[in-house]
């Protein structure tokens, strides 16, 4: 068998330079919240296949329940011959997510393919084309939802044009100097400026930002877009593709909003590491759109299927909410006792176990530092953590461990994190 370097040396050969490569590792076996490279060495999983492994690497009950799925059938397509896990799977989604109404859910393969498909959703049932998303969000690469990506490089530089009538709004960030106030002001610039409020399908949000810098949506801003969208029939859409699953201490980090949204992406931790993804909304919204008109050969797999179920199993077993409120707080606890050591650290925030740390020169959010940060991962890889930088700064270090790690793992990926801190900043 080879080692990293001649693995990677391949890759490079037969693969293009536009699928990043964040570390020069390659993995040869992995268990809940630690990984192993071909060459031995394990690591301290912190990015959790971002966002994707709530339940850990290989978690027991989720492989044996994809074991006994594949030995009973793996594909049909649900259009054309159905299978009970798919329904059952909307039912325990649809219950699972909050608003005082009716509520229907259908599944996809990916993240990107969820909010496309919630978009084609609001359109058809508001006969409207324009949708508003916000700067420094993230959802997804292809050409829909790379268009209402609010980032352009490394994700849409080179890529357009992109589809039209997206229109960009703020995304208040206090530390940045975007207020509540700044952020609906923006909203209504658009209408004033770009599009009548009466031709705008959907305002589509991230509840925390997860690739933009783990930036958490304040409950009077998401309050005030319900309140516009009520008052102009648009349809809401919260991108829970990252902060779902149960990442910010809640099911979904919606429930903790003052308001409900009309529709809901969920992917990643859904399905445990099994590609799945799913549209959660309003009974009356989601039947618009006609037979045929949504769906995918792939899209609900009865192996993701048996495999979200699966998850859904174990968040209760274990009670895995209580958890990531518990890591969240262990967690920030850990990184402000650090940002008391090291002026670096100019911010720690988060929700529930998405907590992020924001580096910058002199502690001044003026001058983020993306070089720090970039150096802080590297001497982490070398150290054996596993380490997810984002943010618009490319300065925000994002922790997205498994919610199954125990507090032992946690501390130990901790005090890497430190020691790499130490080291890049030498
Ligand atoms: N929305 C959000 C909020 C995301 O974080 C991501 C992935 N990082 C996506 C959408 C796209 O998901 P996928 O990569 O599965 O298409």
């Amino acid at each position: 068998s080879q080692n990293n370097a001649e693995l990677i040396a391949r890759r490079r050969a037969v693969m293009p330079a536009g699928v990043g490569q964040t570390y020069n590792v390659f993995v040869d076996r992995a268990v809940n919240a630690e990984v192993w490279d071909v060459e031995g060495k394990r690591y301290v999983d912190f990015s959790g296949g971002i966002a994707v492994l709530n339940t850990g690497h290989q978690h027991p009950k989720v492989i044996a329940a994809v074991k006994a799925q594949l030995d009973k059938v793996h594909h049909t397509c649900f259009q054309v011959l159905a299978y009970e896990p798919y329904v059952e799977l909307c039912e325990r989604l649809v219950a699972l997510a909050p608003g005082n109404f009716a509520k229907k859910a259908f599944l996809l393969t990916t993240g990107a393919e969820a909010v496309e498909n919630a978009i084609k959703i609001a359109r058809s049932a508001t006969k409207r084309q324009a949708v508003i998303a916000f700067g420094g969000g993230f959802h997804g690469r292809t050409l829909l939802t790379m268009g209402l990506t609010g980032k352009v490089a490394p994700y849409k530089a080179g890529f357009g044009p992109f589809p039209a009538e997206i229109y960009h709004a703020k995304y208040p960030n206090a530390m940045h100097g975007v207020s509540v106030a700044d952020a609906i002001a923006s909203i209504e610039a658009i209408f004033k400026y770009d599009v009548e409020a009466e031709r705008v399908a959907a305002i589509i949000l991230e509840p925390v930002q997860g690739e933009g810098g783990f930036y958490v949506a304040p409950p009077e801003f998401v309050k005030a877009v319900r309140a516009l969208c009520d008052q102009h029939g648009i349809v809401m859409i919260a991108d829970e593709v990252q902060a779902g699953a149960g990442r910010t201490g809640t099911w979904l980090a919606c429930e903790q909003w003052p308001v409900a949204p009309d529709l809901i992406t969920m992917a990643k931790s859904i399905g445990g590491g099994f590609p799945i993804s799913a549209v959660i909304g309003k009974a009356e919204i989601m039947d618009k759109p006609g037979p045929g008109g949504l769906g995918g050969t792939y899209a609900g797999s009865p192996i993701a299927c048996a495999a979200a179920l699966a998850v859904l199993e174990v968040f209760e077993e274990e009670k895995l909410l209580d958890r990531s409120k518990a890591i969240g707080e262990l967690l920030t606890t850990g990184f402000q006792a650090m940002a008391q050591r090291h002026k670096s650290i100019a911010d720690v925030r988060g929700m529930g176990a998405m907590v992020a740390i924001e580096l910058c020169k002199n502690g001044d959010p003026h001058q983020p530092d993306a070089e720090l940060t970039k150096r802080v991962c590297n001497e982490a890889i070398e150290r054996g953590l596993v380490l997810l930088s984002c943010g618009v700064y490319a300065n925000v270090i994002r922790v997205l461990v498994p919610l199954t790690a125990s507090d032992a793992l946690l501390q130990e990926g901790l005090k890497l994190l430190e020691e790499s801190l130490v080291a890049a900043s030498q």
